[in-house]
């Protein structure tokens, strides 16, 4: 392990790269990474970093939106397969076809999508900021893609909106239910529970706090609670107990584990700098569209 570290680091300084990791990757993963966060924070540090090549752990929409950001820098993905199947439930061709039938609407992406419907879109959005995204827009309809989970909870929000919800979902947390939420609660009666929005609105209603990766990282760190069932994949564990080694953290329930997160490790992170694969590549019409999407999204934050 210790030797596959020590070339993973010669090679980052040999070619002026930095690792990023995703808040769900497995822990070597994340103790190697140069930071640990949510997508777009580290799409951001990538674009301020002096680096030339970027690993990004994580999956493909990720080190595509590292990638409309940085053009000029050379953007690896070190597991080709790692894709979110969120993401992949709409197509810039089905979104045409929506905007068709809702002409007027205003168009908003999770940027858990590619670079394609980012680029159809008119503005995008995180799950920390979805809320305020929508708010910020003049017009009343809104198509919302590809999450319903985080479209249903933007609705409840705000109900001066009409949110026209596309049927997309996270398979790692819409297959989480009630009943094990209700479980949960009762092995850990002095527990608070937090989660993320993409969970299914019955779980969302039980909740002490909903928020992004990172507002249930900073959440926990600062409330006065000591214990916290956290209802996220299960990758954020680890941050959670680095940042609040006096705490307990309990997952909501084991099937919490996203496939695609799973799928780097430390030897395809090797075998990404040794073969520089595998890099995305962006066409620079759809980069330029895209890039409009997010920078739209930063004016609002
Ligand atoms: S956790 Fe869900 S939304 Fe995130 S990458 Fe996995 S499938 Fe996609």
């Amino acid at each position: 392990m210790n030797d596959i570290i020590k070339e993973i680091n010669r090679l980052k300084k040999e070619k002026n790269a930095v690792i990023v990791a995703h808040n769900y990757q497995i822990d070597e993963v994340q103790d190697i990474a140069d930071l640990v966060g949510d997508s777009f924070a580290l799409s951001k540090f990538c674009a301020n970093s002096n680096a030339d090549v970027i690993v990004f752990c994580g999956v493909h929409f990720m080190a595509e939106s590292a990638k409309i950001i940085s053009p000029k820098k050379t953007v690896i993905l070190p597991e080709k397969h790692a894709g979110c199947p969120m993401a992949d439930m709409v197509t810039a061709e089905a979104l045409k076809k929506k905007k068709v039938e809702h002409p007027g609407a205003a168009v908003v992406c999770y940027i858990n999508s590619s670079a394609e419907v980012k680029a159809e879109s008119d503005i995008c959005c995180t799950s920390s900021n979805a809320v305020n995204v929508v708010n910020s827009l003049e017009q009343k309809d809104i198509i919302f893609v590809p999450d319903e989970n985080l479209g249903s909870y933007i609705a409840e929000k705000l109900p001066h909106k009409n949110i026209i919800l596309w049927n997309g979902y996270c398979i790692t947390h819409h297959k989480i239910k009630k009943d094990d939420v209700l479980l949960a609660k009762e092995k850990h009666p002095e527990a608070i529970l937090l989660v993320h929005p993409e969970c299914r609105k019955e779980i969302v209603d039980l909740a002490n706090f909903v928020g992004s990766t990172k507002q249930i990282i900073d959440y926990a760190a600062t409330s006065d609670a000591k214990e916290f069932i956290i209802g996220t994949e299960m990758g954020i564990m680890h941050k959670l107990k680095m940042e609040s080694p006096d705490k307990k953290f309990y997952l909501m329930s084991p099937g919490l584990i996203c496939p695609n997160m799973k799928k780097t490790t430390l030897d395809s992170i090797l075998h990404s700098l040794q073969t520089m694969t595998e890099k995305i590549e962006l066409d620079e019409d759809v980069r330029i569209r895209a890039r409009k999407s997010l920078d739209r999204m930063l004016s609002v934050e």
